[in-house]
């Protein structure tokens, strides 16, 4: 269960932003999750449940994620591929040396908060 550890690190961020933008409550927070960080999406909600009352300011914040799907650049032909999280390989040359160019992400895309 590495979404606890992924869901703590986001509303600890995201409160302290909030508190320092005098937020006095967080409506929503999005997030862009790449498919190869292997996220499962109900244990990201459950946790997401259960960590977001500890703290007054994001008890009632909505979860908003984005899903990005991988795609690659082979470094052999230079083609460039969308695949999942197992078909790695070049499907031009069958090289499997790739660069990822996208799928990794797991970044706070943006924050819906109120202000008094
Ligand atoms: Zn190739």
């Amino acid at each position: 269960m590495h979404e606890v550890g992924i869901v703590d690190g986001v509303l600890r961020t995201a409160s302290e932003t909030a508190r320092a933008s005098g937020a006095t409550k967080i409506v929503s927070v999005t997030l862009r999750i790449g498919d190869m960080r292997e996220v499962v999406r109900e244990s990201l909600d459950f946790a997401w449940e259960a960590l977001r009352e500890d703290d007054p300011l994001t008890a009632e914040a909505e979860l908003i994620v984005e899903e990005v799907h991988p795609r690659s650049a082979c470094v052999s032909c230079g083609n460039e591929f969308d695949h999942d999280r197992f078909h790695l390989r070049c499907p031009v040359c069958g090289s499997g040396q790739t660069l990822t160019l996208s799928g990794r992400e797991l970044d706070i895309v943006s924050m819906e908060i109120e202000t008094p």
